[in-house]
């Protein structure tokens, strides 16, 4: 049996440090009788165990609300209207994240729930602050369980497949890997079920439109995505640096599976995600500009982050999280960076003592203006 212990050692999944699971409607829910498939979900727990004591960091995005939430209102599955669903979304939602809280609850893991929507992760405020929220619960170490707010999505503000939402909280989160657990075992030189010929397709370095032409069209497979909205996930995924792995999850115990060499199609990241993040900050637009000091500007170059007691000045108008331009003393442009503090925190913390900070702004806080990983020194990012 594949159990915590076989992943002790996490196999082809070792490199990754950060992994997003995706659990697909079908897997968790048995089509037949419409009931989760609890058994299933205790050998998916036992995985997730394996990897958290393998020192990995796990977020689930995990579909199921509205199958599940249907069949406790006994709505009939082939003609829900659009409030129908979103009422079983809001039922089913409460017994999904109960699921997963039991399941995890037994190996000592504690879960907690996010409910997404596109306005979230596409706005910057909202979008700095659940990745804030996802990041603060891996950090102590709990499992996020993360699905589309379906409830109050529609139309044009909602993902309405989970394979391409769960590549935005990847990439949102630099998660190194993305697992999408579904019902097929990867990508095929055609549509398997369509074409006697059709042979797997184990690694994927770069998703052509000779791939894209592979996936066929969407009603070929069971999930709601389809390998269309697969490869879109590919995309999103592995230009921020997150590597995907499509791979059939049906069986007990199917992340362990994987880390063994079971069947799957990786798609390779195209950089890493910190190197994916500083090309963003090198491209993104400058809304303010710090002028530092000559000793922040020698500690820059040793690869220091920036502190506010190096800032001499602080010019625009600009949001915790947006890139701002980084002057040496005589004005040329030194690095790009994205800002810790607010223009106006930024103002009142410029050329103080980092112990001075929190009675500064009222609030215990993070000491950097900008943090290292947040920079680039402008030489090194137009190499
Ligand atoms: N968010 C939907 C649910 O939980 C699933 C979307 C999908 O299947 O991709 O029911």
């Amino acid at each position: 049996m594949d159990t915590v212990g076989a992943l002790g050692d996490t196999g082809i999944l070792a490199p990754f440090n950060r992994i997003t699971i995706k659990v697909g409607s079908a897997l968790l829910v048995d089509d037949a009788t419409g009931q989760l498939r609890t058994q299933w979900l205790q050998s998916l727990a036992d995985d997730i165990a394996g990897l958290k004591a393998a020192g990995k960091q796990v977020l689930i995005v995990s579909s199921g609300a509205i199958v599940l939430g249907r069949r406790i209102l006994g709505l009939d599955a082939q003609s829900l209207s659009l409030d129908q669903s979103q009422a079983a979304a809001a039922v089913g939602q409460i017994a999904l994240s109960q699921a997963w809280r039991d399941s995890l609850t037994a190996h000592g893991i504690i879960t907690g729930q996010i409910l997404l929507t596109p306005n979230i992760t596409e706005e910057r405020r909202s979008f700095l602050n659940a990745r804030t929220t996802i990041n603060t619960l891996l950090d102590i170490g709990a499992v996020p369980i993360i699905n589309e707010n379906d409830t109050v999505a529609t139309g044009e503000i909602r993902y309405g497949d989970n394979d391409r939402l769960s590549a935005r909280v990847a990439t949102m989160v630099e998660s190194e890997a993305l697992i999408l657990l579904s019902d097929v075992d990867g990508l095929y030189t055609a549509p398997p079920g369509t074409s006697a010929d059709a042979t797997h397709i184990p690694h994927i370095e770069r998703i052509t439109p000779e791939i894209d032409a592979m996936a066929g069209g969407a009603q070929s497979h069971l999930s709601r995505g389809g390998m269309r909205t697969k490869l879109e996930a590919g995309k999103m995924a592995t230009e921020a640096g997150t590597a995907m792995i499509i791979a059939r999850g049906t069986e007990a115990h199917p992340v362990a599976a994987i880390a063994r060499g079971g069947r799957h199609t990786l798609f390779a990241p195209r950089a890493n995600p910190l190197a994916a993040r500083k090309r963003w900050i090198m491209t993104g637009m400058m809304t303010g500009r710090l002028t530092l000091d000559a000793g922040a500007v020698e500690a820059l170059k040793r690869g220091s982050s920036l502190l506010p007691i190096g800032v001499t000045r602080v010019e625009g108008s600009f949001s915790r999280g947006d890139p701002v331009a980084i002057l040496a003393p005589g004005g040329e442009e030194l690095a790009r960076g994205l800002a810790g503090f607010d223009h106006l925190d930024a103002r009142k913390i410029a050329g103080r003592q980092s112990g001075e900070i929190a009675e500064l702004l009222g609030r215990a806080t993070r000491t950097e203006m900008v943090h290292r990983d947040n920079l680039v020194l402008v030489a090194a990012g137009k190499e």
